[in-house]
């Protein structure tokens, strides 16, 4: 795979250097496309609101086309992407386990979903940490930069506003300003460009929260056995649960989820803060009943969390002008595949891809961030929407409804094709309609 993509793309093109990237919010997303667009020779600016780089105390799961992704990355740009990440990253080499799913309160077995590549987790702030050491000096970091606004000039340039002012650059004196080439906004689910660029973008409480935590893999195995290695997922009426091993195995990363349908989609709303801490007894009122080792990892969480989780409606397009979405701001989901942040890793694989082809300049960007959103847009989309159903067939709400037989049958195919997916595919396909654009022969 990585041969064909070579063939396409040359070597570091310094030409590139001319071209300056704002990058705003590094998050995931954001930090893997500075590394990418700064290693192809883009002068990149990466706005991040906070004081610095960090990422919640929690666990992610990267799917075989997440770590796929990252493998291309890594290939094409010649930067040691994936295996930084599985310096740190808790690796399923054998069988690809994602999770063995079971009865709510029996721990009866209904599918052992495995997946053809590699299932991997990881601790978000180990991800994040592995990837810094990667961004090249093309890349200027301007922390607890909030970027207020971004705007498309006449001038081909792109204005982004900060508030308060980005650390002063010597091209850039003022502070609370930057003119651009290109924008990106990988600001997440809030993200102020889709905002401010008028992408639309509904944001809304989705009826459901979740339980959020982590726990000592020791402890785990003292109260419920060797078991507790195993990434595992309980469903039942409303509700699911699911813990995975993160930190080599050490820690076990803990979410368990509730949800209220009873509102249609478009009348659930959430009052308060999106995120608070939590007590163990409420988390266990809510799971009276389940399986003791559901009761024993929700005692033995530490520091837990209630998470309000919001989505995005599709949006009909990401892209205006040089200016354009990446990860969350582009596609926030409920988490229900396991795939939000792999989608930002796919998204920065073929975006950096494009704009590294020769043909790519500061004449014809645009068109190349339109090829991006051509073919990542449907496909996040159908994630998106995908992540709603698999809700409902964890929480027993699907036409399945408590068909094991039926619900575990779909599980072991629902998947798929989010694994097993050909990026190579999209990439030529977003380059077939640049040669019908006139803009790649
Ligand atoms: C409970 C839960 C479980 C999940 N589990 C998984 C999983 O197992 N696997 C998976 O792939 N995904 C999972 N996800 C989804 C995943 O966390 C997200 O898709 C991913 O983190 C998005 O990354 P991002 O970089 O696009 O956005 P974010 O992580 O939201 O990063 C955005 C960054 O932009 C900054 N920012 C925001 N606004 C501004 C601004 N105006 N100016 C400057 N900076 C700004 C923020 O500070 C932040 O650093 C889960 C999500 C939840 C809620």
């Amino acid at each position: 795979m990585a041969n064909s993509m070579e063939t396409h793309l040359n070597a570091l093109d310094t030409s590139k250097s001319a071209i300056t990237v704002g990058l705003v919010g590094g998050g995931i997303g954001g930090v893997v496309t500075a590394i990418a667009l700064g290693r192809i020779g883009y002068t990149v600016h990466l706005f991040e609101q906070a004081a610095k780089f960090s990422e919640i105390g929690a666990g992610v799961a990267l799917g075989p086309n997440s770590v796929e992704a990252l493998h291309l990355l890594s290939n094409a740009l010649d930067t040691p992407i994936l295996g930084n990440y599985e310096r740190v990253a808790t690796m399923e080499e054998k069988n690809g386990l994602w999770f063995h799913f079971t009865k709510w309160d029996t721990q009866e077995t209904i599918a052992e979903v495995t997946g053809k590549g590699r299932q991997s987790t990881v601790h978000r702030a180990r991800l994040l940490e592995s990837l810094l050491p990667l961004l090249p000096k093309t890349v200027t970091t301007h922390f607890a930069s909030r970027i207020t606004k971004v705007e498309n000039l006449p001038s081909n340039k792109v204005l982004i506003h900060t508030s308060p002012p980005h650390q002063p650059h010597p091209d850039y004196p003022t502070g609370t300003t930057l003119e651009v080439d290109v924008c990106i906004g990988c600001d997440g689910v809030k993200s102020a460009v889709r905002g401010s660029m008028g992408l639309g973008g509904v944001v809304r409480y989705t009826g459901t929260y979740a339980y959020r935590g982590l726990l000592p893999m020791d402890k785990a195995v003292q109260r419920t056995g060797e078991t507790a290695r195993v990434s595992r997922m309980w469903l039942g009426p409303h509700k699911h649960v699911l813990t995975f091993p993160i930190e080599q195995g050490n820690i076990l990363n803990l979410v368990a989820f509730v949800s209220d349908h009873s509102k249609p989609a478009d009348e659930r709303t959430w009052e308060g803060q999106w995120v608070v801490p939590v007590g163990k007894d409420e988390m266990k009122k809510d799971f009276q009943g389940w399986d003791k080792d559901v009761l024993e990892y929700l005692d033995l969480v530490e520091k837990p969390e209630r998470w309000a989780l919001h989505e995005l409606v599709p949006l009909e397009t990401w892209t205006k002008g040089r200016v354009t979405l990446l990860g969350d701001s582009a596609h926030a989901s409920l988490p229900h595949n396991g795939a939000g942040a792999g989608q930002a890793t796919e998204d920065a694989y073929i975006l950096a891809s494009l704009l590294r082809l020769p043909e790519c300049t500061n004449e014809t960007i645009e068109k190349f961030l339109q090829a991006y959103e051509r073919v990542r847009l449907p496909r996040a989309a159908k994630q998106q929407v995908w992540a709603l159903r698999s809700g409902e067939v964890y929480d027993l709400e699907s036409p399945m409804g408590d068909d094991w037989k039926k619900v575990g049958e779909n599980l072991n195919e629902r998947y798929r094709w989010i694994w097993e997916h050909d990026l190579e595919k999209d990439l030529q396909e977003a380059m077939e309609w640049l040669k019908t654009e006139g803009v790649l022969h």
